[in-house]
């Protein structure tokens, strides 16, 4: 079985879109307790790196860094256990909820657009990124670089996603690798 409830999010979106590529490099962020790691090894990606600020058990055909996406080194880290650039970098991230609905949004979009600055820097050409975002979508300005940097960007609420939670996941495939 999987790991989380989240997984079932991914395998639907997936199913969709088919981002998760044969032979694919693909970089998890947020990656704990291990569900969407399991699947991307499963979906036959070749190499599967995790990150998460928790320990995750070891997933079998994936790799584990306990700690933070935004250290300055994790990107070169990164591609150098992937042997090169990635083809997907998904990011299920969340921070701890305060409870506070305002706050809880800020926090949440600068993770994703934190998470969207790694991947412009990591992805390789025609890769895919996908990020948990909140209701209404993408603000204007990470919409803006996504639709630069990307061919297709679209926002979707996966229907294993609890209607009451304003969570979304943007979609975004086609990395021009221009800029
Ligand atoms: N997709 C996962 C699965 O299927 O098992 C579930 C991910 S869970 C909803 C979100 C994770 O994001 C948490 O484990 C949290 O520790 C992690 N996270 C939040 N901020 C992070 C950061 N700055 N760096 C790495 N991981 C982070």
């Amino acid at each position: 079985g999987w790991r989380s409830r989240a997984a079932f999010k991914l395998l639907e979106m997936d199913d969709r879109f088919h981002f998760i590529k044969p032979g694919s490099r693909v970089v998890d962020l947020g990656a704990a307790p291990g569900g969407w790691a399991q699947i991307a090894v499963k979906r036959g990606a070749a190499k599967v790196i995790g990150v998460d600020l928790l320990p995750v058990d070891p997933v079998p055909g994936a790799d584990i860094i306990e700690g933070d996406f935004m250290e300055a080194d994790m990107p070169e880290r990164l591609q150098n256990m992937l042997g090169g650039r990635a083809d997907l970098v998904m990011s299920d991230m969340a921070p701890n909820t305060t409870g506070h609905a305002a706050t809880d949004h800020i926090r949440i979009m600068a993770l994703a657009e934190n998470a969207l600055d790694f991947a412009l820097k990591i992805l390789a050409k025609d890769g895919a990124f996908i990020a948990k975002v909140f209701q209404g979508g993408s603000e204007k300005e990470m919409l803006d670089l996504m639709k630069r940097n990307f061919a297709v960007v679209k926002h979707v609420k996966p229907p294993a996603s609890r209607k009451e939670s304003s969570e979304l996941y943007v979609i975004a495939t086609g990395f021009r690798d221009e800029l």
